[in-house]
């Protein structure tokens, strides 16, 4: 532990609130050296939908590395490449209608987003881009400037510019429709607002507290972007690989992004991937304009290729997915009604759901009673205040509800000292 203490930066995070030396995990589990099994409502940030070490991707993934596949391949042309894309071509996009090109990124999230915001940028001729309050892009410089939280902007040290921020849906409440606002400003020639080249939104938004725009709020942002010739980013990291009960966030709304960010669960296997979806016709691309060492992390395009052949094939997988769902969402919602309205709110959709509390202390308080009972959960939110159970879609159901009754006891034990405080 001291090594930690002392040697590894102050920039660390979740290791604070979970200080322990993990050594081995399993779908659901991780294990700490001494062998207590924790379960893991935390999936790397949502980076593990298919779990810890899953068998399938692990076993293509020795298979590829016992016969020498390539391992790095720059952006050459590699096998493992190749059948990644004719996977995610054929399973994945043309089932659903969509005609997008691929560019890989350096395998981060903040990286696509990058390069998304540059070729926007690029095809408009504008520099100016929307985001939302509380979104959350990515801490890279373009990536961070359209990122909402004041902590991680404070970061950057310089000013961050190119972005202006309007309310996202229901961020007025439910009677203010943020769209009419939004077209009002573009429209008025005095609003202060410039035509931006693109706008840049997650369907449900991930590290902002688990806000989840409605489908019509989304058909409305996107008839928005067509009339004033704005493109429309998706931002797909965290909600995207099937966490929203759909394979694309954005299904459910039936909209086509001009453009989509993909990473965190993609290659299935927590290795480091990235990837542009943009309209074949947005590819403006220069050679080499966009760059990056690792855009040719093979033995991700590898496990990311057998997640797809494993559970996308047939809807089996959505099918558990949604029956899932609907556990999480019962389980949290027993919990919000036993202490009435106002105490907590349900919020999320799919199997990325949680808990909004009263403050970020209490929901703090609540992570650390869940850790004391072996149960990993984060929190997000402008003040932290939302508890997020981001566990891995393969977790099977009797882990599910052993989490959700370890959670449930944890706010038990937090509204307990609450209510002795009050009195
Ligand atoms: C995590 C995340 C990012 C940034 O991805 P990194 O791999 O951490 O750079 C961007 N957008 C969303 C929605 C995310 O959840």
């Amino acid at each position: 532990m001291e090594m930690f203490k002392n040697t590894e930066s102050e920039v660390r995070v979740y290791s604070r609130a979970f200080p322990i030396i993990f050594n081995r995990a399993k779908n659901a589990t991780l294990y700490a050296e001494d062998g207590t099994a924790y379960l893991d409502f935390l999936a790397g940030a949502g980076s593990l939908n298919y779990g810890h070490n899953n068998d399938h991707l692990k076993k293509a993934l020795l298979a590829y590395i016992e016969s020498d596949g390539v391992s790095q391949g720059l952006d050459m042309f590699t096998r493992a490449k190749y059948d990644f894309m004719e996977s995610y071509k054929t399973v994945i996009l043309e089932p659903r209608g969509l005609d997008y090109k691929m560019q890989f990124t350096g395998p981060t999230g903040t990286n696509c987003v990058e390069a998304a915001m540059k070729l926007a940028r690029k095809v408009k001729g504008r520099d100016g881009i929307i985001s939302f309050t509380n979104g959350f892009h990515g801490v890279s410089l373009g990536a961070v400037a359209a990122t909402g939280n004041k902590h991680h902007r404070g970061g950057a040290g310089v000013p961050l510019g190119s972005v202006s921020f309007m309310p996202y849906c229901n961020y007025l409440g439910d009677e203010v429709d943020t769209i009419r606002m939004m077209d009002k400003m573009l429209s008025d020639n005095s609003s202060g607002v410039d035509l931006p080249a693109a706008v840049i939104v997650e369907a449900i938004q991930g590290e902002g507290g688990l806000n989840a725009a409605s489908a019509q709020w989304l058909r409305d942002l996107e008839k928005l972007c067509k009339k004033h010739d704005i493109l429309l980013i998706v931002d797909d990291i965290q909600s995207g690989n099937g966490r929203s009960g759909d394979f694309f966030s954005f299904e459910e709304a039936g909209i086509t992004p001009d453009i989509v960010t993909v990473s965190k669960s993609l290659s299935g296997y927590g290795l480091p991937m990235a990837l542009v979806l943009l309209k074949p016709e947005l590819d403006v691309w220069a050679s080499g304009e966009h760059n990056g060492t690792f855009r040719g992390n093979s033995m991700a395009f590898v496990t990311a290729r057998t997640a797809i052949e494993t559970y996308w094939r047939d809807d089996n997988f959505l099918k558990e997915i949604r029956a899932k769902s609907e556990i999480l969402r019962d389980g949290l919602k027993a919990i919000c009604d036993k202490y009435g309205s106002g105490q907590f709110k349900l919020k999320g959709r799919g199997m990325m759901r949680g808990i909004a509390c009263q403050s970020g202390d209490i929901a703090g308080q609540i992570s650390k009673a869940a850790f004391t009972r072996n149960l990993i959960i984060e929190t997000a939110g402008p003040e932290d205040e939302v508890v997020k159970c981001l566990m891995p879609l393969t977790i099977t159901e009797d882990d599910l509800k052993k989490g959700l009754k370890l959670l449930s006891e944890s706010v038990d034990e937090v509204m307990k000292g609450q209510m002795s405080q009050a009195s």
